[in-house]
């Protein structure tokens, strides 16, 4: 699985670190642009792409994706820009 955080989205109301079942994500000292300590993708392995960050996150921030067989990206996002 690929996770990404859009991190101009976020509010950094750590949602998806409390509600990870697997504790993919981790708090930072990363501030965006609007002051927010964005959280990293730390565990990206420990992803069962359960998607339930993606369905939580108030700012719809997550992008979860499978990876295909050959590796390609299926879909992606811009970080911060
Ligand atoms: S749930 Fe969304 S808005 Fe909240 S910290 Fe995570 S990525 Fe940021
Ligand atoms: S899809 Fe599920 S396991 Fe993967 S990061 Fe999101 S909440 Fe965690």
């Amino acid at each position: 699985m690929l996770v990404k955080i859009n991190t101009s989205f976020c509010k950094g109301c750590d949602i998806c670190i409390e509600f990870c079942p697997t504790d993919v994500f981790e708090q930072s000292g990363t501030l965006n642009r609007k002051g927010y300590y964005v959280p990293v993708v730390a565990r990206v392995e420990d992803c069962t792409g359960c998607r339930l960050c993606d369905l939580l996150c108030p700012e719809l921030a997550i992008v979860i994706t499978e990876e295909q067989g050959n590796g390609d990206v299926v879909a992606d996002v811009d970080n911060d820009d």
